[in-house]
């Protein structure tokens, strides 16, 4: 039986991941019944993506980041500044690359098959961060490799952009209740609940917008930042609304079932 011993990352993101669920509880941004159920599901794909991860970066993960080491590959290896600086560096385009493979998976149908899972929740609060489907953790992980290749990113700065984008994911997809004004001037630099909101809504033009991960830069830059009024959002989506959707061996089959293949065609005319 293999012992737990948590790194530093993972501490900070528990003890956070603790802190944002008090949040919750005390500060709720909308009331919903079967929390603790609606927890539990998304945390068995946690567990089931631990391992997926655990595997991947064991086959490949690894293995590419000494080689891009060893031989010096890739963009950043380009040039010699200091640790803070490539730290920066790393983060910044690691964050752009991270927003359009997230742009990618709404737009191929494949890809939307895996993301769609995430998408499908009805009721949103911090676990459904943690609801990816095994094949897209799979997916991403492959890809990934690629982008450290070519952008030439070692690992150290990796752990620091890791440790950011989870706390601001977890934190982004909480069931807190912000102020507005608060909410606005977060996501001046960094994507807040209420900006995340609109990407989980059931309408695909709201749903394909937002799809910045930290930094906000991106969806401004790239023209797919959208506002709307968080309470006048349903979340989830139109075509996989019924009770029956939110089971896990659902969940788990949903990316080889027949409908549902693209986000673009379920409700396009709403423009
Ligand atoms: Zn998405
Ligand atoms: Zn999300």
């Amino acid at each position: 039986m293999p012992e737990f011993r948590p790194n530093p990352e993972q501490l900070v993101a528990i003890a956070l991941f603790v802190a944002i669920g008090l949040f919750e509880i005390l500060f709720p941004f909308r009331e919903y019944f079967g929390r603790i159920k609606h927890f539990g599901k998304n945390v068995v794909f946690a567990l089931i993506n631990s391992v997926v991860t655990g595997l991947a970066a064991m086959g490949m993960n690894i293995w590419v980041f000494v080689w891009i080491e060893e031989n010096r590959v890739g963009l950043l290896n380009l040039f010699e500044v200091p640790f803070w600086v490539m730290a920066l560096l790393a983060s910044l385009l690691f964050d752009m690359w991270i927003y359009w493979w997230h742009r990618i998976n709404h737009a191929i149908p494949f890809l939307w098959r895996f993301h769609q899972v995430h998408h499908n929740d009805t009721e949103m609060d911090m676990s459904t961060a943690l609801r990816f489907h095994p094949g897209e953790i799979f997916l991403s992980s492959v890809v990934n490799v690629f982008a450290f290749a070519v952008l030439g990113i070692a690992i150290e700065y990796i752990v620091i952009y890791k440790l950011v984008f989870t706390i601001n994911v977890l934190f982004h997809h909480s069931n807190v209740a912000i102020p507005e004004r608060w909410d606005r001037w977060f996501r001046y630099i960094l994507v807040s609940p209420n900006m995340h909101r609109v990407h989980h809504s059931n309408r695909s033009r709201e749903t394909n917008s937002n799809y910045s991960s930290v930094l906000t830069i991106w969806d401004r830059l790239f023209g797919s930042y959208f506002e709307k009024a968080p309470s006048e959002i349903t979340f989830g989506l139109e075509y996989d609304r019924s009770k029956d959707c939110q089971t896990l061996p659902y969940l788990l089959k949903r990316p080889f079932a027949s409908k549902g293949d693209s986000r673009m065609d379920s409700d396009s005319e709403e423009g």
